[in-house]
């Protein structure tokens, strides 16, 4: 098991710094999110508000353990761990009856990090290494570094939402503008 702290850095460092780690306010269960637009300024303090404030999305709810209530027989129902899937009870299906529940249990594990990680291939470490040229100043070629980054602004404007300086574009953002 990893810490909160390591495991976000290994989120971060692998998905990119648009990722985050933090305890739902509702059951204490660790959620993964990730910004994708501005913050609204907006009351309130519930999980979905939280994150409308801070521009986030919800990426995964990690749960609180491997087992949860059967939402008929109130039984214990045990999750898959490291994965969603759908789950039948089987005390209900002994009685005739259907409930099924779609959930999973992901601990702060390496299991979790490579999970999350194949739904955000590679873009972690390009998306970082990105932020990291721009903040060392070295993006010299403006046309090869359109090129490289034309798929990540494409996808998500990630440049707006994670709050990265604009360099070598014109002040209306159009990388069409820029004199080539
Ligand atoms: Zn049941």
């Amino acid at each position: 098991m990893l810490t909160p702290e390591t495991f976000e850095d290994e989120l971060v460092r692998r998905c990119g710094r648009t990722y985050r780690l933090r305890r739902a306010v509702r059951n204490g269960a660790w959620l993964v999110e990730q910004k994708v637009r501005p913050g609204l300024d907006y009351p309130g303090h519930t999980d979905q508000i939280i994150r409308v404030r801070d521009g986030y999305r919800l990426v995964l709810d990690l749960g609180l353990r491997d087992w949860q209530p059967c939402p008929t027989c109130h039984l214990r129902l045990d999750l898959p761990v490291g994965e969603r899937a759908e789950v039948e009870c089987g005390y209900c299906h002994l009685r005739g009856e259907r409930t099924r529940v779609i959930s999973g249990y992901f601990p702060l594990s390496e299991a979790t990090l490579q999970y999350l990680e194949r739904w955000h291939p590679r873009r972690g470490a390009e998306i970082n290494a990105e932020i990291d040229r721009i903040n060392a100043g070295v993006a010299r070629d403006a046309r090869a570094y359109r090129l490289n980054t034309a798929e990540a602004l494409a996808a998500d404007h990630w440049r707006q939402v994670a709050g990265i300086p604009m360099v070598g574009y014109t002040k209306a953002g159009s990388p069409h503008a820029y004199g080539a």
